[in-house]
């Protein structure tokens, strides 16, 4: 099924890059495939060296909310990069995306470009540390925060424990201060205070979780952390990097109701680009060098070209904000499609969805952590991933990861989508 040509290049690739990939997960291991090799993309479509489209449900991990090259997006790269692609100097464009994203998410006052979500994130710890002066942070299993050293930790051999490397390469030093709790849970969460609060400089969490599949919080969870985290003096910080602009325009933040006090973006603030971004109250920003004593830099941080692609991809949202409502009604669709699908054949499935993010789990007790995600089984997903690339559907080849619907889905897409589906719980 995979086409000669990406056989071929990814025989060469594995030769002289890791896996054959720049980022784990695009190596296909967990299916146990060869990953095709993509040529280029359109709208929802995707299209790989063999000539082979695919409806594409990844949307490069997040980022492509409004679909592949998007003509008023790619426009504006074109004019920025014609301008000269980086200065190492301020731009009006650096301080445009800010007004944007300051405008759209009310706690988030003062914002920092980087380049990545994974520096953002690190960046922001430091900063809450920096302000805080403290230096023990809470996390919570299955959000990810980018593969920064102190954020590759799971839990040690019981709540209270602070976290061990979850990686090879990383001193069990940089981790110590890690502590990891299961998400949503409101129990674990008030020991670890309990227990550490005085110091705690901040809990991250996802506040909309992206990175087990799809899992939604309680509310009371998220409002558990930020009455705690007020209650000892700690930070909150929200990872937006995958809610930020999806699941509102001012993010999972604005959609709960819930303020934290830093909040990191990345993904769809780019637009495509490499980009990543801190942000929060006056009074915290105020402590990044220059203004204060945390530093932090970047060469290419605010670089015309990514600013460029995020500014017109955040005003189209802005300026439209039927958007978000059309691509939750069609993502609503192919969720009837998964469970009517799930009911005609008899399997067992539970599908978590927030607007446009869905996750699908072949379990049949509610995803609602880490722990649960894990029941779901993986050979059913295995075989259902073949079926769906057979038919020409591009979703992530992990259980763990989210389906992203963009507006340029159609209702052909779903149609197509939903017909996939039908025919390959058909053969589970
Ligand atoms: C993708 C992601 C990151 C890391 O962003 P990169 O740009 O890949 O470094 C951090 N946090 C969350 C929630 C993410 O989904």
């Amino acid at each position: 099924m995979i086409g000669a040509r990406s056989e071929e290049l990814f025989k060469k690739s594995v030769e002289i890059i890791p896996g054959g990939v720049n980022s784990p997960v695009r190596a296909y291991k967990s299916v146990g495939m060869t990953p095709p090799f993509i040529k280029s993309a359109k709208g929802s479509k995707i299209i790989d060296v063999d000539g082979n489209e695919y409806i594409d449900y990844v949307g490069s991990w997040g980022p492509m909310i409004l679909g592949h090259a998007h003509p008023e997006v790619v426009e504006e790269i074109k004019k920025a990069c014609e301008d000269g692609t980086t200065f190492g100097a301020p731009t009006e464009k650096e301080l445009k995306l800010a007004e944007i994203i300051c405008g759209a998410v009310p706690s988030v006052e003062m914002v920092r470009m980087v380049s990545s979500g994974t520096e953002a994130v690190m960046s922001a710890i430091r900063l809450a540390r920096g302000f805080t002066r403290r230096d023990k942070i809470l996390k919570f299993e299955g959000c990810y925060h980018g593969h920064s050293d102190g954020l590759l930790a799971k839990a040690g051999s019981g709540a209270l424990t602070t976290g061990v490397p979850d990686s090879a390469g990383v001193p069990a030093d940089y981790v110590k201060n890690t502590i990891t709790a299961a998400y949503n849970s409101c129990d674990e969460l008030e020991e670890v205070f309990k227990h550490y609060g005085r110091d705690i400089a901040a809990v991250i969490v996802e506040p909309v979780a992206g990175n087990m599949g799809l899992v939604l919080p309680k509310v009371e969870f998220l409002e558990s952390i930020r009455k705690l985290t007020i209650e000892h003096g700690a930070l909150m910080i929200f990872d937006e990097v995958i809610s930020g602009f999806r699941v509102s325009f001012s993010g999972a933040q604005g959609y709960y109701g819930i303020t934290p006090d830093i909040t990191v973006f990345g993904k769809i603030i780019g637009g495509g680009m490499p980009v990543g971004a801190y942000g929060g109250r006056k009074e915290i920003m105020d402590m990044i060098s220059p203004n204060g004593p945390v530093y932090q830099a970047g060469t290419l941080s605010g670089n015309p070209v990514a600013m460029a692609a995020g500014i017109k991809t955040l005003e189209i949202l802005r300026d439209n904000p039927e958007i978000y409502e059309d691509i939750g009604k069609r993502a609503q669709e192919l969720e009837m499609a998964f469970m009517k699908a799930a009911q005609k054949y008899g399997i067992a499935l539970k599908v978590n969805r927030l607007g446009s993010l869905l996750g699908v789990f072949f379990t049949d007790a509610d995803v609602v952590d880490l722990k649960s995600a894990v029941k779901s089984d993986l050979e059913r997903f295995k075989r259902y991933f073949k079926y769906m690339l057979e038919k020409g559907i591009y979703i992530a080849p992990s259980q763990f990861e989210a389906v992203f619907m963009s507006f340029a889905h159609d209702e052909a897409d779903i149609d197509k989508t939903s017909k996939a589906v039908d025919y390959a719980f058909s053969k589970l």
